[in-house]
């Protein structure tokens, strides 16, 4: 099933401290605020419709219209369609390639957090091959095999965390 994200410059009168999901049946959907007078809606492409169709300026405008008639639509920033999915791979590292990002863990969007999560692994990865190119640390025997498993590790941790 596809789903569809739409990001807005408008003026409406929904709460910007929750998610305001609507489970309607013929079509869930969902508007979240993100930023200063910017705002997200993320809605259910039915079997009947294709990609392209509703990620249609026309399309959205009459979405939007018809579930938020008082907002004040500014601009239309950008649409885009995508598949709902997730997953993450039992290994990180096969040899000298590391796996990060979606590649390693994808989740769902309405955590909100899968690029920042695919970012702190960048992070985590980064400070360590710098510590090691400095030579801060000891050169570990297998350090790739170390790097990825302490990553797996953290990644665990924040998974649990985020729970
Ligand atoms: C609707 C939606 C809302 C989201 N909202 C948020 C949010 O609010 N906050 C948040 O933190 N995250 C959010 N995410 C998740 C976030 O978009 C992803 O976690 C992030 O983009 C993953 O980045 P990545 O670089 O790992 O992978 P990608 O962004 O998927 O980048 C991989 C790239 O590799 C390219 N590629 C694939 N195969 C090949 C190949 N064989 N050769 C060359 N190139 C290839 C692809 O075209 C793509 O450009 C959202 C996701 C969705 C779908």
């Amino acid at each position: 099933m596809d789903s569809a994200v739409a990001d807005f410059e408008l003026e409406c009168g929904l709460s910007q401290d929750i998610s305001n999901i609507v489970l309607d049946p013929l079509r869930p959907y969902g508007f979240f605020y993100f930023a200063p007078g910017r705002w997200r809606l993320i809605y259910r492409i039915n079997k009947e419709e294709s990609r392209s169709e509703a990620t249609s300026p026309e399309f959205i405008h009459r979405l939007l219209k018809e579930k938020l008639p008082d907002a004040e639509v500014k601009r239309l920033l950008w649409a885009s369609a995508f598949r709902l999915g997730q997953g993450q791979s039992d290994h990180y590292r096969k040899g000298r390639w590391l796996l990060a990002g979606d590649a390693a863990h994808a989740m769902g969007p309405s955590a909100g957090a899968g690029m920042m999560v695919g970012v702190l692994g960048a992070w985590r990865l980064a400070w360590r091959l710098a510590r090691w190119l400095c030579r801060i640390i000891p050169i570990p025997i297998n350090f790739l095999k170390i790097i990825s498993e302490n990553k797996e590790r953290e990644r665990m941790k924040s998974k649990t965390t985020m729970r």
